[in-house]
């Protein structure tokens, strides 16, 4: 189970400026047992944004968002609709909206931060990962995680080591942010790398309080 949380209104909204449209994208899993991108949740989110003047061109909920073929085969009905919107918003955890922003291309903004229970679930098949970070960056960096693709887990670019594209630290690894920067070209989306990431509060890449007081975690504890 990835638990996730929806970032705050002013933050998606801000993700969403200078859009018309935008499609709706949302989790059965995982995001719906959080109460974050389920139907209830996508339905909600499609009357706000409707009454802050977005044309909701469509929406569908995806069964497990993490798993790309899903993604693809689900989408395969709605293109008309996920093409004629600026953008779409991912309702769910970090995992998933890497999935969904390598199966489409489109500008992808992620409307949901994934919650640190103690470690990172987020270790998928593909090249997704996610380190539970707390605080999504997805929206900068074209759907790749700059804290898992990245060996030094960067958040504010290139270290300028990188040889043919391959990692200095690993030369058998992409260089993560060359990856980003190849990703980013092909939504048409470069510019965002002229906009400085927004500080990280690295207190969230701890367990919340709340979490800690659970018995599930009062279970996990091995000292
Ligand atoms: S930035 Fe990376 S580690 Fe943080 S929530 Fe997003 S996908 Fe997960
Ligand atoms: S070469 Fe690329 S992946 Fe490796 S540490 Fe530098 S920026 Fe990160």
């Amino acid at each position: 189970m990835i638990l996730s949380k929806q970032k705050p209104w002013e933050e998606i909204l801000g993700y969403l400026d200078g859009e018309k449209s935008v499609f709706l994208l949302g989790c059965n899993g995982c995001a719906q047992a959080s109460g974050t991108g389920g139907p209830e949740q996508v339905t909600e989110m499609k009357d706000k944004l409707e009454a802050e003047g977005k044309k909701v061109t469509g929406s569908t909920v995806v069964d497990f968002l993490c798993e790309k073929a899903l993604v693809k085969s689900r989408l395969r009905g709605k293109l008309e609709q996920v093409k004629v919107a600026d953008s779409i918003l991912v309702m769910t955890c970090g995992v998933g909206v890497q999935a969904v922003a390598a199966s489409v291309n489109k500008v992808c903004h992620p409307a949901c931060d994934t919650v640190n229970l103690g470690g990172s679930r987020g270790e998928w098949k593909g090249s997704e990962r996610c380190m539970e970070c707390g605080e999504c960056l997805l929206e900068y960096t074209g759907g790749i995680c700059p804290l898992t693709a990245c060996t030094k887990g960067l958040i504010s670019g290139q270290c300028g080591g990188a040889s043919k594209g391959k990692c200095e630290l690993n030369p058998e690894k992409d260089c993560g942010w060359e990856l980003i920067y190849k990703r980013l070209k092909a939504k048409g989306q470069l510019d965002m790398l002229k906009k400085p990431i927004p500080p990280k509060n690295w207190d969230r890449m701890m367990p919340d309080v709340s979490v800690m007081a659970t018995s599930h975690w009062a279970l996990e504890r091995t000292d």
